[in-house]
């Protein structure tokens, strides 16, 4: 699927880039950072004092928006996804930029506060590293992981702090390729410890969509998205407002690929 574009997405990143109109962020002696021109990327540094320290611009370096990190919540539930999906395709198109952000300056400036735009529930596989998966940094996504990223009253409970709290737009509820939990769920063999507590969870998508692993893997994606929609209250009002969207995703470890899956 491919996620519409609308007008909301450009007004959101306007304000969340330029929270007061194209002027400068950051308060008192806190680095500052400046909208420079129309790019989003172009922007220039400016010292604890205020002199200007250098221009950092398509030619330089391209600076994490720090103001981004403090206002992005205005985002709306469209260009909250949006955002995700172009950082995933400046990753799997060997486009990264988070690793050029200034990590000094985001930490500092969200020592006292987060507003991550959107969170991530994905399986803890350590083939999907969510931050890079999405081209993102410091203060930007609220990540939750668990094996066969399932949904648990605990996950719900991060997720809800996540969206009513900081103010999250979108969940993206993602499975992904080569999934080790589906596929131990599918063989249904012996395995030491609590690690079969994973199985009835991913249970009904292997019933639903058969042991193939691909299909087994988007169908729990799918259906652990539906169930957070409809077990969690605060989420499901939230989307209801059109304030939050939850939508199911597969990532592909060969391609580096995040696709939406309704
Ligand atoms: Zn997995």
């Amino acid at each position: 699927m491919i996620l519409p574009l609308d007008s909301s997405y450009e007004d959101g990143r306007r304000n969340r880039e330029t929270p007061s109109g194209g002027s400068c962020s950051g308060e008192g002696s806190e680095p500052r950072i400046c909208e420079q021109g129309p790019s989003r990327r172009q922007f220039i540094r400016l010292t604890a004092g205020g002199a200007v320290a250098g221009a950092i611009g398509a030619a330089g370096v391209q600076l994490g928006t720090s103001n981004a990190v403090l206002a992005q919540s205005k985002l709306s539930p469209d260009a909250a996804l949006q955002e995700l999906m172009e950082g995933n395709r400046r990753f799997s198109t060997n486009g990264a930029t988070a690793h050029e952000k200034d990590l000094a300056i985001l930490r500092k400036n969200t020592i006292e506060k987060q507003e991550p735009f959107a969170a991530v529930l994905s399986c803890a596989d350590s083939r999907v590293p969510v931050e890079l998966v999405f081209d993102q940094s410091i203060g930007q996504i609220f990540v939750t992981r668990i094996a066969g990223n399932m949904v648990t009253s605990e996950i719900i409970a991060s997720l809800e702090y996540g969206a009513a709290v900081l103010g999250t737009k979108a969940i993206l509820v993602m499975g992904h390729s080569n999934c080790g939990a589906v596929k131990a769920t599918i063989q249904a063999k012996g395995v030491p410890g609590q690690i079969s507590a994973l199985y009835p969870h991913i249970q009904p998508a292997v019933d639903q969509a058969g042991p193939n692993l691909e299909a087994a893997s988007k169908a729990n994606a799918k259906i652990q998205a539906a169930l957070l929609r409809q077990a969690s209250t605060v989420i499901a009002d939230l989307v209801k407002k059109s304030e939050l969207r939850v939508v199911a995703a597969y990532y592909d470890i060969a391609s580096g690929s995040v696709t939406l899956l309704n």
